[in-house]
């Protein structure tokens, strides 16, 4: 079973924060070194996001669509979100490539 609602603590506070560390419900370590970064939707339009150094370096790594999947979770235990467009452009990733969710 999933602890993951102990630390809920309702909408998102406006506070600095990796979108990808947020989603999970955990704090970003290091706050000061949130580095930005873009996401581009099915159209082309830019997304900004901030990203810890660890979720800087893991979209480097592997790009959009596999930095994505590989947080697929996300959709699975978010329930409220203050970057809905974040939030759309996961949820399309997921579903246009569902068969590379490991
Ligand atoms: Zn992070």
């Amino acid at each position: 079973m999933s602890d993951f609602s102990k630390g809920r603590k309702g909408p998102m506070s406006k506070k600095r924060e990796c979108t990808i560390c947020k989603h999970y419900g955990e704090e970003t370590s290091g706050a000061t070194e949130l580095e930005r970064a873009t996401l581009y939707d099915e159209v082309g339009d830019p997304v900004p996001v901030l990203l810890c150094r660890k979720h800087s370096v893991e979209l480097f790594k592997l790009g959009q669509k596999n930095f994505l999947l590989a947080h697929y979770k996300i959709l699975l235990e978010v329930l409220d979100t203050d970057e809905k467009k974040f939030l759309n452009i996961l949820e399309r990733t997921v579903r246009k490539f569902p068969d590379l969710i490991v």
